[in-house]
């Protein structure tokens, strides 16, 4: 049985503001108000009695929050994006393709169409599929409060296990990217322990460009592998400057691999997923370098 609050439904972003200012209790999301967007992870985890907030403010009537726009070399999408809207969108597969390899195999297709891309990065799961994809995109993410806005990369969003640098006031406007250069390189891969509704055991994401044969950036980022998504930093500088070879990729994996720390869980041991991250990261890699056929498959 669910326990008892107050259910606000705001009808614009000022509105949802105001009320967040009002309710908020600074470090404290669960015990003063939650904001509901696609209720995913929220009601499963009212239902379980994880969190008892007094106020629930519901943004699903603030459609300024869901949008997708590409403007002055910057893809933006709105915190109230769906994963749908992503999956769907045209442009998607070029604007961001490791995003939208992710989103065809989030969830289920109901799950999808309420599940947003603020939610996704707000519950700061270790096992968010959508944090590895734009991770690697070196997208920020704007929050916005009655004070004004603010802009952080998402690689210094999360401090720890379900900790963000966001504050109670806050809340998750939209995520931004640079627009991929046209010879970049993007992959996803999510290993589950089933291919519908499952929850991440090892996700990875890569993404490099190439220029006159040395690989001049390089991202790779893990999820489910620590208590929050990382990139593999170690990993990516080896890539760096370097002509990419089959050699400098099994190099590349084994780095990836041996500077993870991953715990045993009720989904996978430690062990197990370092294998995983070894095999997942050589294994996208070579695929983005062309030394293998992409085989489209964004899971395992
Ligand atoms: C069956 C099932 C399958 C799933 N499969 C996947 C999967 O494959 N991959 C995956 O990553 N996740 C998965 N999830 C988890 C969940 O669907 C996602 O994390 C989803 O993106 C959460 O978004 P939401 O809009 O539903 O968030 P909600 O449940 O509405 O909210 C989640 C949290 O985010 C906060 N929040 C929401 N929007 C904002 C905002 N704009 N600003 C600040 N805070 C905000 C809320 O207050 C709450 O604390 C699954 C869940 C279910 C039930």
């Amino acid at each position: 049985m669910l326990h008892e609050f107050e259910f606000e439904k705001p009808r614009d972003l000022q509105d949802a503001l105001a009320l967040i200012a009002n309710n908020a209790k600074e470090a404290a999301e669960d015990s003063g108000h939650v904001l509901l967007a696609g209720g995913s992870n929220i009601i499963p985890a009212f239902r379980t009695n994880q969190g008892s907030p007094e106020v629930v403010i519901d943004l699903g009537g603030i459609d300024e929050l869901r949008f997708i726009k590409v403007e002055n070399g910057r893809v933006s999408i709105g915190g109230r994006t769906t994963i749908s809207d992503i999956l769907n969108h045209p442009d998607m597969p070029a604007l961001a393709p490791a995003l939208h390899q992710c989103s065809k195999i989030f969830a289920g297709q109901m799950v999808r169409n309420v599940a947003t891309i603020g939610g996704n990065i707000a519950c700061g799961s270790p096992a968010s599929d959508s944090v590895p994809a734009l991770l690697v995109l070196d997208a920020e993410v704007v929050l916005v409060s009655q004070h004004g806005e603010r802009s952080v990369p998402l690689d210094e969003y999360f401090t720890g296990y379900k900790q963000t640098v966001r504050h109670a006031h806050e809340l998750i406007a939209e995520i931004s990217w640079p627009i991929p250069a046209a010879n970049a390189a993007s992959l996803f891969r999510k290993v589950g322990r089933r291919k519908g509704d499952a929850i991440t055991v090892v996700g990875v994401a890569v993404h490099f460009v190439q220029q006159n044969g040395l690989c001049n950036s390089a991202r790779i980022a893990l999820g489910a592998v620590g208590p929050m998504v990382y990139r593999a930093k170690r990993a990516e500088a080896a890539l760096v400057g370097n002509a990419i070879s089959a050699e400098l990729i099994d190099e590349v994996a084994g780095i990836a691999a041996a500077d993870s720390t991953p715990i045993d869980d009720v989904r996978a041991t430690g062990d197990y997923r370092k294998q995983v991250i070894g095999t997942v990261t050589r294994r996208l890699l070579r695929q983005a370098a062309g030394l293998d056929a992409e085989d489209g498959v964004c899971h395992d």
